[in-house]
């Protein structure tokens, strides 16, 4: 028997800290949620891709009455960015969110199916690209959404 560790290394700015491009990525993710479609969880979440271009997509939470129809806000604003900008590569994602009346204190992470279309842009593009999560006590800076999503499945697995 052989023990393997997977590890993972953050950064955590202030965002005082960030770079100017992603004081402005985490600005736009933090505006848009405002605009969740959220009745049932009323938790608000803004997304928000920035693009080799310098075009930045945004997009926030779609939820429905029939829960898994809802999609999360980082899968709208990627599907969106690939859509719209099939030939751009993604080069950083922050994400917010706000819940009872204010940004919430620590950074939420993606979901695990956002994680996979994520690591697919990742991959598609060959190209790492940084996530930015925001909370009020800080900004996690993750490198790679490889970085967030560990012994992954991806496209080498299906040949
Ligand atoms: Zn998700």
């Amino acid at each position: 028997m052989e023990e393997r560790k997977i590890v993972t290394s953050l950064f955590v700015y202030a965002y005082d800290e960030l770079p100017a491009d992603y004081k402005r990525l985490v600005d736009e993710a933090k505006r848009v949620t405002k605009d969740a479609y959220a009745p049932y969880s009323k938790f608000h979440v803004g997304a928000a891709l920035l693009l080799a271009n310098g075009e930045i997509v945004s997009a926030t939470n779609q939820e429905n009455a029939a829960y898994p129809s809802g999609m999360c806000a980082e899968r709208v604003t990627m599907f969106y960015a690939n859509s719209r900008y099939p030939n751009q590569s993604p080069k950083a994602l922050a994400i917010a969110s706000f819940a009872e009346g204010d940004f919430l204190d620590e950074p939420i992470t993606p979901c695990g199916a956002c994680r996979q279309v994520l690591l697919e842009a990742e991959m598609r593009y060959g190209a790492d690209i940084n996530v930015l999560l925001y909370g009020k006590r800080g900004v996690y800076v993750v490198s790679s959404v490889k970085a967030l999503l560990p012994l992954s499945f991806d496209s080498s697995l299906l040949k």
